[in-house]
């Protein structure tokens, strides 16, 4: 008879939470069930599950950045360009609880691909060049591993030109018949000195002339979500500057590595290059702009 009531009781519970029990029998709520394909990113709100701030927040071993809002946590998940493609799950654990805070299934994605001539000295690098991008990684890396826990803003990410995309996001590139890679940004159409807008509010961290880039302007935006502007003729703000979105931060260009004048248009969430298209997309059915 016992027995029987327990079983009942717990029925009861499920249905009323929809929740699922871990290994040890323990009661979980339900976490959100999420699509991501590669390359992309998502704004996942979810339970607290009675743990405090200090929690972490774990998905494929990469522990995230969340903050607080009201009863639940947020956080900016992103899944690499080099996905394999199996699903995954985002964990929260505190002392020695831990609970499935979301589950991510990876959907396909297809990349197309194109070829390009460019100026060979940009390929084979020579030693001097070899030193000076070795210089600028040791930076960046620096800076993109300093961004602040909370996020500067309260908007969608706006995708910075509404001009024609003249090279899309996770595009398969070989350079001069040998060379491959693949572009993780979006090139817009853009004459030298068209105006550039920050993509949200955020931190300038680095405004300065880099070697694949050209002139670049660099925006943290909290949570480990970076915007990147490249090949720009002019940079218009300083390292430690807070900008609003939509301000004036540069003037389109052509310097670094490029065919021509455009604007390079990069963003990088915990460490992984994706689609802003996409997320200037998500972002505003989110924020119902
Ligand atoms: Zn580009």
């Amino acid at each position: 008879m016992f027995r029987n009531q327990k079983i009942i009781s717990l029925l009861f519970s499920l249905a009323l939470f929809g929740c699922s029990t871990n290994s040890n029998g323990k009661i979980l709520s339900k976490a959100p069930q999420v699509e991501i394909r590669p390359g992309e990113a998502r704004r996942v709100v979810f339970d607290k599950n009675g743990m405090s701030e200090k929690a972490e927040l774990v998905c494929r071993d990469n522990k995230y950045k969340f903050y607080s809002e009201g009863d639940k946590y947020i956080a900016y998940v992103a899944e690499s360009y080099f996905s394999d493609m199996s699903g995954f799950k985002c964990l929260l654990k505190e002392a020695r609880k831990e609970v499935v805070a979301v589950e991510f299934k990876v959907d396909k994605k297809q990349f197309p691909e194109e070829k390009l001539k460019v100026d060979g000295r940009k390929i084979n690098l020579r030693k001097k060049d070899l030193l000076r991008v070795a210089k600028e990684q040791e930076v960046l890396n620096n800076i993109y591993a300093s961004s602040v826990s909370t996020p500067y803003f309260q908007t969608a990410f706006k995708v910075p030109l509404n001009s024609y995309v003249t090279s899309i996001y996770g595009i398969r590139r070989t350079y001069n018949k040998q060379h491959k890679g693949q572009h993780l940004g979006t090139d817009f159409r853009a004459p030298v000195g068209e105006k550039i807008p920050a993509a949200n509010r955020g931190k300038v961290v680095f405004s300065g002339d880099l070697f694949y880039t050209g002139w670049t302007v660099i925006i943290d935006h909290g949570l480990d979500i970076f915007t990147v502007y490249g090949h720009l003729s002019k940079t218009l703000v300083e390292s430690g500057q807070i900008v609003q979105r939509g301000d004036l931060i540069g003037l389109a260009g052509s310097t670094g590595r490029s065919s021509g004048p455009h604007l390079h248009w990069g963003v990088k969430i915990h460490g992984q290059y994706i689609d802003g298209i996409d997320l200037a997309e998500q972002t505003k059915k989110q924020f119902k702009e």
